[in-house]
């Protein structure tokens, strides 16, 4: 038989899937893949249902139910101040992965140079280069995650022809800052790039900061294309409705990629959407001031059991140095040994790096109930420090 694919031919099942699969398993506690145990808001649920139960339950317009793209349209300009046409700028998606898909389809062609940052969210690398697309990485860089600005300014060649960042960012739980977002605007102008930003994690900000987009920056309203998660922002990942905001010149022929990719994206829950996103401020302050909370129990945790915790400014996700303790210092073998033998999943970061990652950093997910994220540092305890789980005994 001939070859199917490389790109996708052998590659392993993604690290998500995988240690879900080994945390049932092992009846282990799932602080790997990101989804909160919880579900999101009831009354969207009740209006998915409804509209589920009345219909109509046959296509929607491909461009998405216009109630949803002018709830993102409205959404842009009451957080972010910009000015959207929803018509013509906004796009809804099975998910934030296929609006990824459908943008890198439609923006790239064979040899182009796509910038990414490492550590990366694991679909970028092979839907980059099943475009075509050549990647050139470039990395931000632990404990504090700082991007190298003259790196960056290196990977900008005459080929690039875009650059994919995602901000807040999975798993550095980095935050871009002025100076960091401000050289990439100006590189992205000097070198006539684009920008695909996947921003599904805009609404889970903590301490007060306040996300932007980069398509605020100088030059970049025509250059960008923003993408958010129903999924994160309502917490319901399952249901993978996502979207994308875009000038017409590059939202057209993204529109054309999804309606060979999907089409369409269930009505039920685009109309359920379009009434979550209408949410006053207390929904989102509340989204937001709870996962902190959630993030501090986490980290004090497990900063006590003596790992070393990154800062996290958003996302659900903290990322610990495991190399004071005596687990080992390879991050995939310290993730097995402690959903099999602590019965706690976690994920290793090097599985989001190309080649050459670091090995000593792993992955928590504290989007979870109180009562599981102490079930886990109890675990976690007893296993790190049998000697004190005798003596509590
Ligand atoms: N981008 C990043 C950075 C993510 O962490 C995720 C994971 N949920 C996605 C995209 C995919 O989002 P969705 O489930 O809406 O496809
Ligand atoms: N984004 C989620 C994470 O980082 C996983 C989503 C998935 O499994 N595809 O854990």
């Amino acid at each position: 038989m001939k070859p199917t694919n490389p790109i996708f031919t052998g590659i392993e099942t993604t690290i998500f899937e995988t240690m879900s699969r080994l945390a049932m398993a092992h009846d282990a506690v799932n602080l790997g893949q990101g989804f909160p145990d919880v579900d999101g808001p009831e009354d969207i649920r009740k209006v998915a249902a409804d509209a589920l139960l009345e219909g109509p339950n046959q296509y929607p317009p491909m461009l998405g139910l216009p109630e949803l793209r002018q709830a993102v349209a409205d959404a842009n300009k009451r957080f972010y101040g910009l000015d959207i046409d929803w018509q013509t700028e906004v796009l809804v998606t099975s998910g934030a992965t296929e609006a990824l898909a459908d943008s890198i389809m439609a923006l790239i062609e064979p040899g182009d140079e796509v910038i990414l940052i490492e550590p990366l969210y694991d679909c970028y690398l092979p839907l980059v280069k099943r475009a075509g697309g050549i990647p050139v990485r470039v990395r931000v860089t632990p404990p504090t995650w700082e991007l190298d600005l003259e790196a960056l300014a290196g990977a900008f060649t005459e080929n690039t022809k875009s650059i994919l960042i995602n901000n807040p960012m999975n798993p550095a739980a980095k935050v871009f800052d002025d100076r960091e977002f401000n050289e990439i605007a100006n590189l992205c102008v000097k070198h006539d790039v684009f920008a695909i930003c996947d921003e599904v994690y805009e609404h889970l900000v903590f301490d007060g900061a306040t996300h932007w987009p980069l398509m605020n920056f100088k030059g970049m309203r025509e250059r960008c294309v923003r993408i958010g998660s129903a999924g994160k922002t309502f917490s319901l990942t399952g249901w993978k409705v996502g979207y994308i905001t875009g000038a017409p010149k590059l939202l057209e022929p993204i529109a054309k990629a999804h309606q060979f990719v999907t089409f369409t994206t269930p009505p039920n829950l685009q109309k359920a959407v379009a009434y979550g996103i209408a949410k006053g401020d207390s929904y989102y302050e509340t989204l937001a001031a709870d996962l902190q909370a959630k993030r501090d129990r986490m980290a004090a945790g497990l900063q006590e059991l003596g790992f070393g915790v990154l800062p996290c400014a958003a996302t659900y996700f903290l990322t610990c140095d495991i190399s004071g303790l005596e687990l080992g210092d390879n991050d995939v073998d310290v993730c097995m040994k402690l959903v099999e033998e602590a019965g706690v999943a976690v994920v290793p970061v090097s599985a989001f790096y190309a080649s050459d990652a670091p090995t000593q950093f792993i992955r928590f997910c504290f989007c979870k109930r109180d009562e599981v994220i102490d079930e886990a540092l109890s675990r976690l305890s007893a296993y790190l420090l049998p000697d004190k789980a005798v003596a509590r005994n």
